[in-house]
């Protein structure tokens, strides 16, 4: 099986700057109608900084690479999804400290270990329309397809396929945390900001491996 290597880590990041740069103002549309505005500026702006240490990363090992990305964020965002996104980068790269290239399995396991650092700090269950809405059916779906014996190309497209759905899931639940849950019922109809900039991550890391078998 092809393994994911430190320098295909930091073209997964880099590839994330750009498309959270790219979609910036779509963010901060979705985050106008349920938020303060502000999601697209944060998500840019943390990754702008997680972008300029990326030169200095593609001889060090994975762990140390998510580590490094998620201080840029929680040094850089002063929004809840820099603290809950610093988080999940960090737990991340506890879970794969010291390799230099991992397995789709191990994949697997360190954005279920980010996603136990978000749950732990934010709080949030399935449900109450938050980024885990997007990040849990996805790691179910990738978890699945790797069980079914999916090469690390259709185990991450089922991944990204799931994040989506759960993206779109958003739009009619009822905001349980963060700003959007002020607003109660006027929360419904919208799509989910935090959601939305999950599945992007999620899918640039499948635009930037996916010719692995
Ligand atoms: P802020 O709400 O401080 O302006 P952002 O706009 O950058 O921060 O991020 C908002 C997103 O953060 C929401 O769309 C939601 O997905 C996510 N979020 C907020 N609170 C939580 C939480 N407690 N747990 C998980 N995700 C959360
Ligand atoms: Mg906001």
């Amino acid at each position: 099986m092809s393994e994911i290597t430190s320098s295909d880590v930091v073209k997964w990041l880099r590839l994330v700057a750009t498309t959270l740069k790219e979609n910036s103002d779509y963010l901060t549309e979705l985050d106008s109608a349920i938020g303060d505005a502000d999601h697209g500026i944060n998500m840019k702006r943390g990754f702008e900084k997680v972008e300029s240490k990326l030169d200095a990363m593609v001889d060090k090992d994975i762990g140390t690479i998510l580590k490094t990305a998620g201080m840029s964020l929680i040094g850089s965002v002063g929004g809840a999804s820099g603290p809950l996104y610093g988080t999940f980068f960090i737990e991340a790269g506890k879970e794969v400290a010291g390799k230099d290239s991992i397995g789709i399995n191990e994949f697997a396991a360190l954005i279920k270990r980010g996603l136990q650092g978000i749950l732990k700090i934010g709080k949030a269950q399935r449900g109450d329309k938050t980024m885990v809405d997007a990040l849990i059916p996805a790691i179910e779906a990738l978890e699945t397809a790797i069980k079914g014996g999916s090469k690390i190309h259709d185990a991450l497209k089922s991944m990204v396929e799931a994040a989506h759905t759960g993206m779109k899931n958003t739009i009619p639940m009822l905001a349980k945390k963060g700003r959007a849950s002020y607003l109660g019922d006027r929360s419904i109809g919208h799509q989910d900001p935090g959601a939305t900039s999950l599945y992007l991550i999620l899918k640039s890391a499948y635009d930037a491996w996916h010719d692995k078998e």
